[in-house]
């Protein structure tokens, strides 16, 4: 059998798309490796929260229920994703994980875990959380302490009495320094002194600048950033408690570490018992590096989220690359919507 198209990835995105795809006849079926519901979220650790509240975070067409919290807790972002596919009663098939996608004679061949696959077309919605990006430093190797990247981090527990380094100035290394530092003595590395927004917006003002640069780049025009630098980090409440803790303070970051520490830029050398690399992540799609050229970074050339190179190919929740602000609940559905579309006409030019 040949799909008209198959959605590769079961997160948030592919419900976006999947929920544009009922108001059309196409044939399709999601394929996820994950055991159930929920994407990223499933493996994120315990106390996240999202940084914006319920009515903000909304995927298409159904509202996320609002929260007891003032931020909806990573068990809230599940369970609305799992109730989002059963509303829409969405085609996923589950675990079935994508190795590789090749094209022949105009047919997609996805080859999984579960067997070939066949389609005319194809979304890639693979997210970032499967490539976790861990800077190179030199002796980083010989470190005989624990590494961890923030991607297998579940709870501050493990870290209990020792010396811990924080790497990252990201919401990832803030949130997760907040809570380590309740139970650890932490040192916080950073590239740059770190950007807190102030305390009265949250992640709304994040979507707000990508949607005015969005609009402004549509019209043709510059965008000037410098209106907008309010900052990057969200003060969710345990970020606002480790600044009355006073622990938010950041060192610039180092260069070396050997089998016990870092060595710090003025020469000073520090022994950690574990390191935390709160570093980001890089676009999971080496599925798709028998088929298209990919960069360091996991990116293929697209133009919004159609592939420059492979007609019938999509890239769809990657973030700015694939459309300002698609990489949050309320920021996908824009590029979700616009890559239905251009994937309904290119099933029709193939008739
Ligand atoms: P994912 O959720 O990663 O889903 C991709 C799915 O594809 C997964 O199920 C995965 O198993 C599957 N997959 C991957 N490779 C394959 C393969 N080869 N074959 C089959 N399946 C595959 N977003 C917000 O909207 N609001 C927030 O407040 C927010 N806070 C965040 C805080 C932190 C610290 C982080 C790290 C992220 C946050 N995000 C937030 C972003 C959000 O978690 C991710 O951007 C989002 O999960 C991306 O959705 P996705 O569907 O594109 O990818």
């Amino acid at each position: 059998m040949i799909y008209d198209l198959i959605i590769i990835g079961g997160g948030q995105s592919a419900l976006a798309c999947s929920y544009f795809l009922r108001r059309t006849s196409i044939n399709y079926v999601v394929l996820d490796a994950e055991l159930t519901c929920g994407g990223a979220w499933l493996h994120a650790w315990d106390s996240l929260t999202l940084f914006s509240p319920a009515e903000h975070s909304s995927l298409p067409g159904w509202p996320m229920p609002k929260s007891n919290e003032e931020f909806p807790s990573r068990e809230e972002v599940i369970t609305y994703l799992c109730n989002y596919e059963e509303r829409y009663k969405l085609p996923i098939k589950r675990p079935v994980e994508v190795g590789n996608v090749t094209k022949s004679d105009g047919v997609f061949i996805v080859n999984t875990s579960e067997g070939t696959y066949h389609s005319k077309a194809v979304i890639s919605a693979t997210g970032t959380w499967k490539k976790p990006a861990i800077p190179y430093i030199e002796g980083r190797e010989n470190f005989q302490g624990v590494q961890i990247h923030s991607s297998l981090y579940k709870s501050p527990d493990p870290f209990t009495g020792q010396k811990v380094l924080i790497v990252g100035e990201g919401n990832s290394g803030t949130q997760i320094l907040a809570e380590v530092s309740k139970v650890a003595h932490t040192t916080w590395a950073t590239r740059k002194e770190p950007e807190f927004l102030p305390d009265d917006v949250d992640g709304r003002v994040l979507f707000n600048v990508a949607s005015a640069k969005y609009y402004a780049q549509q019209k043709g025009e510059t965008f000037d950033a410098s209106k907008y630098n309010l900052g990057n980090i969200v003060m969710v409440p345990s970020v606002k408690d480790a600044r009355k803790r006073d622990v938010l303070h950041a060192v610039r970051s180092f260069k070396k570490m050997d089998g016990h520490g870092v060595i710090w830029p003025n020469g000073d050398y520090e022994i950690f018992n574990s390191i935390i690399w709160c570093t980001g992540f890089n676009y999971a799609t080496d599925h798709l590096k028998e088929l298209v050229q990919i960069d360091e970074q996991g990116k293929i050339e697209t133009y919004g989220t159609r592939s420059v190179d492979v007609p019938g190919l999509w890239a769809v929740g990657y973030g700015g690359w694939t459309g300002f602000a698609s990489a949050t609940l309320i920021g996908v559905g824009r590029s979700a919507k616009e890559t239905i579309l251009e994937v309904s006409e290119y099933l029709n030019d193939q008739k």
